[in-house]
């Protein structure tokens, strides 16, 4: 038994009490049966969404139309999905209708690989038409079915093959592979949000390194916007790392533009993040970095970012082919620094702008946010203490007013 399965046992034996059929289904089951910790878990059932709805108190009509309802108890909420196959497909990635179904069999047909098409009674009894633990334990990624209709019908389902081979080290099945090479062309019809939503599994993945072959073998970046432009013989993939840095690496490595950022469609938070690292990568490049720049660098990026691509810059070291000096760079030092930072902010200053107008009776304007940089670069590099008295004379004496 697993705890995170009896603690959604109940749903299931409400639907039973009712007169329909309910399993475990998915990635839940796939993770169980290969040790791993288990996330989300989902529920395939006869019942219809409606009735769904009315059997468990709290729910939410999330995804209803697709015959998805979330049911919410003991402080979580579970995906609760009515067996359903998926009518025709126009545009390489969704079904123009979908319809519900009776048979189990049905439902996971129209899953994608054989290792996610595993149902699960509360009993764990495994309902396995595709022998998806053969393939679990064979360590195979296979399509269910006819794989080259199964990735031209959802040409998404080829980077979730990538994406599983990254989390999991699984070789995919040889006519699978082929599928997804031949339908490769297919993935710039899908939306690259979707596509990023794998990559940064992806890059997450702890077997990152079986995908490099798997890149190169099907040519799939070749048919994504912004890693068009990079030699895929030579893709840099990091070890350990997330999808800002390893975007950040491509573009420093690469010499790409970074307006090349805007095809992935990413917030600006990620935007902001990713140039971040890039400007990190650049400071670091190919020189010594004494310890007054590296306390303002600390002082502008924050000592996680720092840290951070230290790290990458250690683990990749050879492909990335900076060099910098050793003593200098290391999380302790990093971690020191920041900690023993005077000011944390601007706004952390004694001193203000009007503060600055009254001592020198002078109007507002340009001048002014001069000279509070140069008294923030001042007080970083512990050449001023941070009090208003200071500060003042500190400006008197080193700014021309
Ligand atoms: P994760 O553990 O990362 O959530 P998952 O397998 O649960 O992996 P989900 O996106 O949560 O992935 O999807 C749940 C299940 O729905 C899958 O296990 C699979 O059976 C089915 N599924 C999801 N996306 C597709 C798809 N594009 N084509 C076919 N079946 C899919
Ligand atoms: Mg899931």
């Amino acid at each position: 038994a697993n705890q995170v399965f009896e603690d959604a046992k109940w749903i299931i034996e409400a639907l039973e009490n009712h007169g329909h059929h309910a399993y475990f289904v998915g990635g839940s089951v796939r993770d169980y049966l290969m040790d791993k910790h288990i996330s989300d878990v989902d529920i395939t059932t006869s019942a219809l969404p409606e009735e769904v709805e009315s059997i468990f108190d709290k729910t939410l009509p999330i995804g209803k139309e697709h015959g998805t309802i979330i049911v919410l108890g003991s402080g979580q909420q579970f995906e609760v999905t009515t067996f359903r196959k998926d009518g025709d497909y126009v545009d390489h990635r969704r079904p123009t209708s979908v319809q519900f179904v009776t048979d189990l069999y049905e439902d996971v047909a129209r899953r994608d690989f054989t290792m996610n098409a595993i149902a699960m009674d509360k009993s764990y009894q495994l309902h396995d038409y595709f022998n998806g633990l053969k393939d679990i334990n064979n360590k195979i990624i296979k399509a269910v079915g006819t794989p080259i209709d199964r990735m031209e019908e959802d040409a998404l389902r080829i980077m979730r093959g990538v994406r599983f081979q990254a989390q999991t080290g699984f070789n995919i099945d040889d006519e699978t592979k082929e599928a997804m090479s031949q339908s490769a062309h297919l993935l710039d019809k899908i939306a690259i949000e979707r596509i990023v939503v794998e990559l940064k599994e992806m890059i997450s993945g702890n077997y990152v390194y079986h995908i490099i072959q798997t890149m190169k073998d099907m040519a799939i970046f070749k048919y994504i916007p912004f890693f068009k432009n990079i030699n895929l013989e030579t893709i840099f993939i990091p070890q350990h790392s997330n999808f800002e840095l390893w975007i950040a690496s491509l573009c420093y490595i690469y010499h790409l533009e970074l307006s090349s950022l805007n095809h992935l469609k990413i917030s600006n938070k990620e935007k902001h993040e990713i140039i971040s690292y890039y400007n990190l990568f650049n400071e670091f490049e190919n020189r010594n970095i004494s310890k007054v720049e590296m306390t303002s660098m600390i002082y502008n990026y924050g000592n996680n970012k720092v840290n951070k691509v230290i790290q990458f810059i250690y683990e990749n070291n050879q492909s990335l082919n900076i060099q910098f000096h050793p003593t200098i760079m290391n999380t302790i030092l990093v971690n020191e620094i920041y900690d023993k930072l005077p000011i944390y902010d601007k706004s952390d200053l004694s001193i203000n702008g009007q503060i600055i107008m009254n001592e020198f009776n002078k109007n507002g304007g340009p001048w002014i946010k001069d000279i509070l940089n140069k008294v923030e670069q001042a007080v970083i590099l512990n050449k001023v203490n941070n009090t208003q008295n200071e500060l003042i004379e500190w400006v008197r004496e080193n700014v021309e007013i």
